[in-house]
């Protein structure tokens, strides 16, 4: 690919003194499970999400699911998540025991559509996890008060959107306890598997430290049936190297974002990003939708443009979730956003040019 979809080569090239230095240090150094740097970055990926704790994990799918296991929420309840979502959002909520009882997004924004929540609700309902997805924050305000009026938790799978905001509130702030990833590819990303949770409530944190090292917080002592879901000591080093740049690359990615509107704005066939009123948008990704999508993509291919679908099948047409018995047409709006939506090469250090390039491919497509 001459433009690929997605490139750590400029970032990279930034960060590599640094890297290499952090992982010469932790080699001899010695200490390789749950050491300094890994308290060090829960330090500060809290107060750069301006909540009282994180706590650092294995890697996304894990800290949801640690999540429901510190909420207690298990078979026989309900969780409310979006139709439209990766499959490791509902992933958690099956795997804890627990109903996913799924919610449409709205066309415009992707994300949950909060007018929909209050219909889905039941006395089985423990919680709902917005998913604040491709970057765009879900309109926290109105969720919040649905979750208030009817006694809710709030979990928030803030995979794909560190440092996005709603009403200037951080996502991963909102809700009782919030899980994010750093998989390689999300804005804040280590080289290999991690996560964490944030949360403002110490006793579910100091639950999550004993969760993740087998139930226990003195070694040998197991006060739960716990997991080994903790994250690795290196990766929470590469991770204090790369957080101090996260600003600098979001307003990249911010950047890039307006040169693709800027340049796609008069193609008449497709429909560019729409950002909620009183959200921010941290374009983990750049998804446009088109009737035309696959011979769009088919073109951009020919054309050495990278491309790809986030998510080429919703979640409950998975054969994963046959058991749950959805067929198609339950979730019409998902389904129109798997059979529509297209993500375009979006990363820090891309520059005007490759963005240019990628436009003119497409008006050469359309126009
Ligand atoms: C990436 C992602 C996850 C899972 O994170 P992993 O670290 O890959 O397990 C969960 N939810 C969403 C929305 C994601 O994008």
């Amino acid at each position: 690919m001459k433009i690929p979809f997605l490139s750590f080569e400029e970032t990279n090239k930034i960060i590599r003194p640094e890297i290499l230095k952090k992982f010469e240090l932790f080699f001899d150094n010695s200490w390789y499970i749950l050491g300094d740097n890994l308290s060090e970055f829960e330090k500060r990926y809290a107060l750069f999400n301006q909540v009282n704790y994180s706590v650092g994990v294995s890697n996304g799918l894990d800290a949801l699911r640690l999540c429901l296991e510190v909420l207690e929420i298990g078979e026989g309840d309900e969780v409310i998540i979006p139709s439209h979502t990766f499959i490791a959002s509902a992933l958690a909520v099956t795997y804890s025991g627990a109903k996913p009882v799924f919610v449409e997004p709205r066309l415009e924004t992707f994300n949950i559509d909060p007018t929909k929540i209050e219909a889905a609700i039941t006395s089985k309902t423990k919680a709902i996890m917005p998913v604040h997805l491709y970057g765009q924050a879900c309109e926290m305000e109105q969720i919040m008060q649905i979750a208030k009026k009817h006694q809710l938790h709030i979990i928030e799978d803030n995979a794909q959107s560190q440092g996005a905001t709603y009403k200037h509130q951080l996502t991963g702030s909102f809700g009782t306890i919030n899980a994010t990833s750093f998989y390689p590819g999300k804005n804040l990303g280590a080289l290999g598997d991690a996560g964490a949770i944030t949360t403002n409530d110490a006793l579910l944190a100091e639950k999550i430290k004993a969760y993740r090292n087998y139930g226990s917080l003195i070694k040998y002592e197991n006060k739960f049936a716990g997991f080994n879901m903790r994250m690795d000591e290196c990766q929470a080093g590469f991770l204090n190297v790369k957080l101090p740049y996260l600003k600098e690359w979001t307003n990249q990615r911010q950047q890039i974002a307006r040169w693709y509107q800027d340049g796609l704005k008069d193609i008449k066939n497709i429909i560019l990003p729409f950002v909620a009123n009183g959200a921010s948008h941290v374009f983990h990704l750049f998804v446009i939708r088109t009737t035309d999508r696959n011979t769009l993509q088919e073109h951009l291919t020919t054309n050495q443009i990278g491309s790809m679908i986030h998510y080429p099948i919703p979640v409950h047409l998975q054969e994963a979730y046959q058991y749950l018995d959805y067929k198609q047409g339950d979730f019409p709006i998902a389904e129109e956003i798997a059979e529509t939506c297209l993500s375009l090469p979006l990363f820090p250090g891309m520059t005007q040019r490759q963005v240019n390039e990628v436009c003119q491919v497409m008006r050469a497509f359309y126009l």
